[in-house]
């Protein structure tokens, strides 16, 4: 018979940040599919387990193990980071299953995703419309990459940009959506969210670039809207009540 497969968020890093069913998920599974780096993410968690890790480009070669081991009867956890669906294994996974009409039981199991994690540190950046996009160009070519972020940036969206260790093209999109935003406009850089040696940078779009030594695998970058502003060094995207309320009459009333 065949097993099934939990594709699993393990959220930003610290542990306490993963999901009850995310603990069950792995209790469960008697084999693990990993990018090296996020095997050590869940290792306290991989007892008794056949972990089957592989490089950062092989990720079809992970939904490909996965799906064979279980087909095979084996109950399978393949590792995300944050969330799987975000930049993560649950499509490749999906999509191979479809493309080769194997249909074994899935569940993706959500996570805290870096945009979520990055922004809880910030304050509350993303407390209006937002905009999510991974400025990695291994699969999507960077003029659709850019195209993307200048609508956002032009549809006044709070943009969390993942993946921006491709310096130009971080400079690139930085630099169009400086031409729709004030200089002033917040933006947090925030570099290993949750895990050690974690830091958080809120600085604006004049002064980002002074910051660049921060980025790397794992940064993610959040630009704030028109209306972001920064009050007791937390970023704040307001959610518009002050077109309706006065807050010091609500806090005094
Ligand atoms: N599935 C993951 C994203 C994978 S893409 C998720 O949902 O979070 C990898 C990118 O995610 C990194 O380049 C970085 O931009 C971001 N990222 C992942 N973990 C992070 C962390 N702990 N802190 C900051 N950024 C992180």
């Amino acid at each position: 018979m065949a097993g099934k497969i939990y594709i699993i968020g393990a959220g930003p890093g610290d542990p306490k940040n993963r999901t009850l069913r995310m603990l069950e998920a792995m209790k469960e599974s008697d084999v693990v599919v990993a990018y090296t780096t996020y095997a050590e993410l869940v290792k306290d968690l991989l007892d008794g387990k056949e972990v089957i890790t592989a490089r950062m480009k092989e990720e079809l070669l992970r939904a490909k193990v996965a799906i064979k081991k279980a087909l095979e009867g084996h109950t399978v956890a393949v590792i995300s980071s944050g969330d799987p669906q975000v930049y993560g294994m649950a499509s490749p996974t999906l999509e191979m299953m479809c493309a080769n009409n194997i249909n074994v039981d899935v569940e993706i199991i959500p996570g805290v995703t870096a945009a979520l994690a990055a922004a809880a540190k910030l304050g509350s950046p993303l407390s209006m419309d937002f905009a999510v996009i991974s400025l990695s160009d291994l699969l999507v070519p960077a003029d659709e990459i850019l195209y993307r972020v200048r609508k956002a940036a032009e549809g006044d969206f709070v943009i969390a940009l993942y993946n921006p260790i491709n310096k130009p093209l971080l400079i690139k999109a930085m630099e169009i959506i400086s031409e729709y935003r004030k200089a002033e406009t917040p933006v947090g850089i925030i570099k290993s969210a949750y895990r050690d040696n974690e830091e958080v940078i809120v600085t604006n779009l004049k002064e980002w670039n002074n910051f660049m030594d921060k980025i790397n695998m794992i940064t993610i970058m959040i630009v704030g809207n028109s209306k972001t502003y920064v009050c007791n060094g937390k970023m704040i995207t307001p959610r518009g009540y002050t077109s309706r309320y006065d807050y010091v009459n609500a806090f005094n009333s």
